[in-house]
């Protein structure tokens, strides 16, 4: 790759409030608002909503590195104020003042120096916006979109499924699948699990026979649940059940993979990161199709090799949401054949972007599909009209 000369002259990590990306965090009608099966449904003060337990605390996060000639790149993630605070006071030493191409000595370097408090949650989560951030503005001063910089295109357009609360809809936009998030877990009983069926009957009736139909169980159950929950779905030919268990516990996700035959495909990571977790996936689960989200995973540089040992497996990579940032990824691999796209509005019937109203300009699939543009970089804006707090170096925030 020709050198641009160039060097990182400063990082700048900023706390976004009032919403953002963060579509979590949203009026109290809104689907994902709504009773979702988590792995606090347990608990019954805790089981209405995902925001009673705290899932909106972690605000988004905004990362821009400026080079010697003034280009800004910029990249997102979550993990909030202590995420920010750990970009400019432990991160930024192994980004500021380096050439701006040397982004996988800078990750390595991120990686190890965290590895001792580290490896995954916020710390990752930091380490993936600067990433993100980095190709951003390598692809900007090379003027290139970053696409065209890691391989570029297999495929022309990118196909879509949707993940929300109605299916039916998704059909009707031009998506190739829906996937439901399961409203009941264990601690509702046999009474929960009969109404998770009756909605997935209900589902496949509307949509026909042909149309995708998925589960997202958000790390909400256990090995006999799902199993339960997997063969009556099966049945209903359900195309995958995903992420059914606590990300540590690899061993409910090989046995669920081993019970599951070829009647139904098993399916997780999108809370897992490094390709030392996805290895224990593919290796040891033999899950059917990893999940990562770029944004948590370690970002771009590190999912590109979580992708290549997962082709060396055999296996898809089918990206959690994450919208530009997978978009650019997706196009390049033969392995990721279709990508998912989150429904954010509210009734699950409109398409918005996925970062709406954090960034300005970006892409939405038409008719469930999208063509990755040439613009350089990750070829969005941030909308500086959004709050953006920014984090100082320094003891306090
Ligand atoms: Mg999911």
């Amino acid at each position: 790759m020709t050198k641009t000369g160039q060097k990182i002259t400063a990082i700048r990590a900023y706390v976004v409030e009032g919403g953002g990306a963060d579509y979590h965090d949203q009026s109290e009608d809104h689907w994902i608002v709504g009773q979702i099966a988590t792995p606090m449904s347990i608990y019954p003060e805790y089981k209405a909503t995902r925001t009673s337990f705290g899932i909106n605390v972690l605000n988004s996060i905004v990362v821009e590195v400026e080079a010697d000639n003034g280009v800004v790149g910029f990249g997102i993630s979550t993990g909030g104020y202590p995420a920010a605070w750990l970009i400019m006071n432990h991160l930024d030493r192994f980004v500021v003042g380096k050439p701006v191409e040397n982004i996988e000595l800078m990750w390595d370097q991120m990686y190890r120096s965290s590895i001792y408090y580290g490896r995954k949650g916020i710390v990752m989560n930091a380490i993936s916006a600067i990433d993100l951030a980095l190709w951003d503005l390598l692809g900007r001063l090379r003027q290139e979109p970053v696409y065209a910089m890691i391989g570029g295109k297999v495929r022309e357009e990118l196909q879509f499924y949707a993940t929300g609360p109605r299916p039916d809809l998704a059909k009707e936009m031009g998506f190739i699948g829906g996937k439901l998030p399961l409203v009941y877990g264990p601690a509702d009983g046999d009474i929960g699990l009969k109404k998770n069926i009756q909605q997935a009957e209900e589902m496949r009736n509307r949509v026909g026979s042909d149309f995708w139909l998925m589960w997202d169980c958000w790390m909400s159950l256990d090995l006999p649940y799902a199993q339960k929950l997997m063969d009556e779905s099966a049945k209903l030919g359900f195309k995958w059940i995903e992420e059914c268990f606590n990300p540590d516990d690899y061993w409910s996700y090989r046995d669920l993979k081993k019970r599951a035959g070829n009647n139904i495909m098993v399916t997780s990571g999108e809370h897992e990161a490094t390709r030392y977790g996805f290895r224990l996936l593919l290796e040891y689960c033999d899950v059917d199709i990893i999940q990562p989200d770029v944004g948590w995973c370690g970002g771009l540089t590190e999912l590109m090799k979580i992708g290549n040992i997962a082709e060396s497996y055999g296996k898809l990579v089918i990206p959690h949401g994450s919208g530009v940032y997978s978009h650019h990824y997706v196009t390049t691999k033969v392995n990721s054949p279709f990508t998912e796209y989150i429904i954010t509005s509210p009734k699950g019937d409109k398409i918005l972007p996925q970062y709406y109203p954090l960034v300005a300009n970006e892409p939405i699939p038409k008719n469930g599909k999208l063509k990755v543009e040439d613009t350089p970089g990750f070829g969005v804006e941030l909308n500086r009209d959004k709050h953006l707090i920014p984090i100082n170096k320094g003891k306090s925030v």
